[in-house]
């Protein structure tokens, strides 16, 4: 399952084919007011046709890691507060430790991820509902 941000799809509507939007609301499995979730057969499809979301390069502040987490686990209460499996805990860990943001020794220890649009430690390997924000896991 990926999630798609609201904000992306409008900072990169202007950018994408007419229709790039409504394809990717129309798709969601399910929606908050901040984002929708697309199963991964339609995304191959919508990624196809429209190119693949533009992502932020810079580090996220101290309000945007707040509002990031606080967006993060209001989903995953939404969703029954759902726990990743073992093995798929251990895949993310391997993607954010061969990952060029994630920073090993910020919080003492516990890392950071270094996307604007994330910022989290490495908790959020464990919450089901989480996805890399540079789409290098689900
Ligand atoms: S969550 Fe994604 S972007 Fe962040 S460190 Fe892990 S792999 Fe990299």
């Amino acid at each position: 399952m990926k999630r798609v941000s609201f904000a992306d799809l409008k900072a990169v509507e202007n950018l994408r084919p007419a229709g790039y939007r409504d394809a990717i609301v129309s798709a969601a499995k399910f929606r908050t007011g901040k984002y929708a979730w697309i199963a991964d057969e339609d995304w191959s499809v919508l990624a196809a046709r429209f190119g693949a979301p533009v992502e932020p390069s810079s580090e996220p502040s101290m309000a945007q890691m707040a509002g990031n987490l606080t967006g993060a686990l209001m989903e995953w209460a939404a969703a029954g507060f759902p726990v990743a499996a073992q093995d798929v805990v251990q895949r993310r860990r391997e993607a954010c430790q061969a990952c060029r943001l994630w920073d090993a020794d910020a919080r003492a220890g516990m890392g950071k991820c270094g996307s604007p649009k994330c910022g989290c430690t490495g908790i959020k390997w464990w919450l089901a509902t989480s996805v890399c924000p540079e789409r290098k896991w689900v």
